[in-house]
């Protein structure tokens, strides 16, 4: 691994590191949030209930002018937090004409607003702080010095808040996201009371609701945009000198399979586009690139031209890229047959399964004895048993990915194998592939029994 390769991997790590303690400050944030929203439900309980069910017609009287007002505050408070949004309140006057139903549904409207806005604060200063971080470290590389762009606090902008996927910048993605979570709560609180559902009834389904969806949102805007931001930061400083860019997709013992495809092809940098062949391609990558150069010679004495500073020799050997990409090549990656899956077990993760073969490559065996060096010695001998005879498959949040779960010899373990199944989309001579695997015990196989969607269980 070259210079660069191992700088983008520390950017990497803290950029990671800013998100844990992001995703920290958000989850209390949302717990907070939803709070409030119980404590209104309950109230409406309390107030227009009768034997802890709600009769769905004293919801359509009009609102209690007490109420009105307390909702006038909500938005006026907002408005004075949030100036620049005060456009996206809903209109004074509408407030007047409401009912019982509609206002609590006006003031979900508001408080998803309200967290939209402390997101994209909270979010703006964490990408803003890594976009900065990227570019310097580039620039540094490039032989401009350690921090290049420090008088020039308004670089971030370039790259921050701009739009790329959809045209859409990340503000209006949140505000995509809560806008769509008001709806989702709006319509089970109406179908609850509707249905007569009992106040524990109907708060466990917005619970579950809103702490999920707010989150999921949330850390996939965070994760996604993370990376679109580093790619872009980090390839600023190299416009100018280089022309040509590889997608890599070996990044700290990962591979990320979806971008393999596109990481076999060089491209012009100014040819990039972020969601078709630069970083992020997809949700949840984490990709990054390679600088390709066919000559260093010449590019050597065209760098010493336009700088003269006598880097050019030390610049060429911190980027150079011919170490990562022949690895890229998969004639270098060395692969290990370790079984073939039951299509008919795996169908479940997708339908589009193009080889039974399964396989393991260098690159991920030594992420687990990097990464999990227990699991390398008791799980990796019982891989095959593992794909020929799963206890549990549950959801991944990557595409076509499972996690395939089965009780091996160990003390009241289990092993845990997450498995990419290849299909049509991807190169045909790709396989389905172990991406990693590790133990769990019985209470972490408990939990996400409860809490995530299992996709096959054994009879
Ligand atoms: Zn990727």
């Amino acid at each position: 691994m070259n210079y660069w390769q191992k700088r983008q991997q520390q950017l990497n790590k803290q950029l990671e590191k800013d998100e844990e303690k992001l995703k920290k400050r958000l989850s209390s944030y949302f717990d907070t949030e939803y709070r409030k929203l119980d404590k209104q439900i309950a109230a409406y309980y309390k107030q227009y209930g009768m034997d802890n069910v709600i009769q769905y017609r004293r919801l359509m009287e009009t609102l209690p002018e007490e109420d009105k007002r307390l909702l006038m505050e909500q938005m006026d408070e907002f408005t004075r937090k949030y100036p620049e949004y005060a456009s996206l309140m809903p209109v004074r006057e509408s407030i007047y004409r409401l009912n019982r139903l509609e206002g609590l549904q006006y003031s979900v409207r508001v408080q998803q607003l309200e967290i939209g806005a402390a997101e994209n604060e909270q979010i703006t200063a964490h990408l803003n702080r890594n976009a900065e971080r990227g570019v310097n470290a580039a620039a540094e590389s490039m032989g401009f010095g350690k921090n290049f762009y420090a008088n020039n606090p308004d670089i971030s902008k370039l790259f921050v808040n701009v739009p790329w996927s959809n045209g859409e910048n990340f503000s209006q993605k949140i505000w995509n996201n809560t806008t769509k979570l008001a709806n989702y709560l709006n319509s089970d609180i109406a179908q609850g009371i509707a249905r007569g559902d009992s106040y524990e009834r109907l708060t466990r389904r917005l619970r579950e609701r809103f702490s999920s969806v707010s989150r999921n949102d949330a850390y996939r805007l965070i994760y996604t945009e993370g990376t679109y931001v580093m790619a872009e930061a980090t390839m600023q400083p190299f416009t100018e000198d280089f022309e040509k860019y590889r997608l890599s997709t070996v990044g700290d013992g990962k591979v990320c399979s979806i971008c393999r495809g596109v990481a076999r092809e060089v491209f012009n940098i100014s040819d990039r586009q972020p969601g078709v062949n630069f970083p992020p391609l997809h949700p949840w990558c984490r990709c990054t690139f390679t600088i390709e150069v066919d000559d260093w010679d010449k590019w050597m004495e065209d760098y010493e031209k336009r700088h003269g500073n006598g880097q050019a020799g030390k610049v060429a050997n911190r980027i150079n890229s011919d170490i990562i990409s022949s690895s890229n090549t998969k004639e270098d990656i060395q692969v290990h047959s370790v079984g073939e899956i039951n299509r008919d077990i795996y169908k479940c993760i997708t339908e589009d399964i193009v080889t039974d073969e399964v396989i393991i490559t260098e690159n991920q065996i030594q992420h687990i004895l990097d990464r999990h060096p227990d699991a390398y010695k008791e799980v990796i001998n019982y891989l095959s048993d593992i794909i020929r005879d799963p206890d549990f498959i549950i959801e991944d949040k990557h595409d076509n990915t499972g996690l395939v779960i089965k009780k091996v010899k160990l003390e009241r373990e289990y092993a845990q194998m997450v498995l990419r199944i290849c299909t049509s989309d991807d190169n045909p001579d790709y396989k389905n592939s172990v991406i990693s695997c590790w133990e769990i015990s019985e209470k972490r196989l408990q939990n996400y029994l409860r809490n995530k969607r299992i996709l096959y269980k054994k009879e």
